[in-house]
């Protein structure tokens, strides 16, 4: 019988020539940001000027976290203690805690087959609230033309969290350019690893001063090289409180020639997420999840569906091949284990109950790709699962 023996959360070294830009920050001893010499542009001034020429976005803002980028962009286009705030009901706990710590109530939006946001849900919900927080949740995007057309005529202002979307499109539109704000992440499993950190991006001058007061920029926004003209933070500057939330050189110069990268990563990424997929497809029992042409995904992790399936039988494939040395997530279990949860988990954000959301968390089965993984090891991989799915769906 086959074993894998490979490590799910083992990610690439960080490349060579960001580790050379990283000993060049610390021996200049110059790790804060606006700790620059005269005329010199630290490495987090030019991460947001390469990010924000990446995505084709006016502004970009450098952060401590994916988490405080998305906090950052609810203060920033008005998100007040009280308000509502509309988000999926599938992600990641940061999402409604972003909501939480801003003093707003998190209103939790149902998840398809597709694991995209029901629209139809939306729709139903778009009533008594100004924000929705979009989660692109594992790298899903849902027709973001109905979306984007649903919230422009309910004036709901959209924010987007594309921790798992970075390099992703929508009919060619990069994610987290639709929305008035798009929220990223450098945590280790994301799209670029810095350990933990964060990037903003917007169009929209008066809601980037605002971010960036706000990140702890002092008056020294003007060392920045994506913000909006001095004009915009002279309103601003003495109306937004400082809640200190910036990145350092250190971070930024590992992270901007990974950004260099990312297309070529992607593509990594949808090579063996393909090979995944195929070796999945037609499993009995398994369903995997059809991406629609409009998408270029990044699939830098892979999910299917147990649909229907008993508690005792998908317990029962999770143990089966994690034996065998396969690491399923699931989404699905009663209590929130490791980084999983899902909205009944968050009690300080109570919903009503979701059906037929229910239905689809409950057979959602995650697995993530790093990039350490070659085609072989993905194809061992999907035999794996394909063999423990098929005995525990025939009872064997
Ligand atoms: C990781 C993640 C975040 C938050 O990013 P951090 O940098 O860890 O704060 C937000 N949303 C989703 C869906 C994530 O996976």
């Amino acid at each position: 019988m086959e074993t894998f023996k490979g490590n799910f959360t083992q990610q690439e070294p960080i490349p060579d020539e960001a580790i050379e830009a990283a000993v060049a920050v610390m021996q200049s001893g110059r790790l804060h940001r606006y700790n620059v010499a005269e005329g010199e542009a630290g490495a987090a001034a030019l991460l947001e000027q390469e990010f924000a020429e990446a995505m084709g976005a006016n502004f970009c803002l450098a952060v401590a976290s994916g988490g405080y980028a998305l906090a950052c962009a609810l203060r920033a286009v008005g998100v007040k203690p009280g308000d509502r705030v509309l988000t999926n009901a599938f992600t990641l706990a940061p999402v409604p805690g972003a909501i939480a710590s801003v003093g707003a109530v998190p209103v939790f939006v149902g998840v398809t087959e597709d694991l995209v946001i029901n629209l139809d849900d939306l729709r139903a919900k778009l009533d008594h609230t100004e924000v929705l927080l979009l989660s692109h949740m594992r790298g899903h995007l849902c027709d973001m033309d109905r979306l984007m057309a649903l919230c422009d005529g309910a004036g709901v202002t959209v924010i987007e969290d594309c921790a798992h979307t970075m390099g992703a499109t929508w009919k060619g539109r990069l994610s987290g350019t639709d929305g008035l704000v798009g929220c990223f992440s450098t945590q280790t499993y994301k799209h670029l690893n810095s350990g933990e950190g964060g990037l903003l991006i917007t169009d929209d001058a008066e809601v980037a001063a605002r971010a960036v007061m706000m990140s702890g920029s002092y008056m020294l926004y003007e060392r920045h090289l994506a913000v909006p003209e001095p004009e915009v933070f002279e309103e601003v500057k003495y109306l937004t409180p400082n809640m200190s939330g910036r990145m350092d050189n250190l971070r930024a110069a590992i992270l901007r020639p990974q950004l260099r990268k990312l297309p070529a990563q992607c593509e990594a990424w949808n090579a063996r997420y393909r090979v995944v997929e195929e070796g999945l497809r037609g499993t009995p029992g398994l369903q995997v999840v059809e991406r629609p042409d409009e998408e270029y995904y990044v699939g830098s992790s892979i999910q299917f569906l147990l649909l229907d399936w008993s508690e005792d039988k998908i317990d029962a494939v999770i143990k089966r091949c994690s034996a065998r040395g396969v690491e399923l997530k699931w989404f699905g279990g009663a209590e929130p284990a490791g980084f999983t949860s899902r909205y009944d988990s968050w009690h300080y954000a109570p919903s009503e109950r979701m059906p037929d959301s229910d239905r689809v968390l409950k057979a959602i089965i995650d697995m993530r790709l790093p990039l350490t993984f070659d085609l072989d090891d993905c194809a061992l991989i999907a035999r794996i699962i394909r063999a423990e799915v098929g005995a525990v769906f025939q009872g064997n």
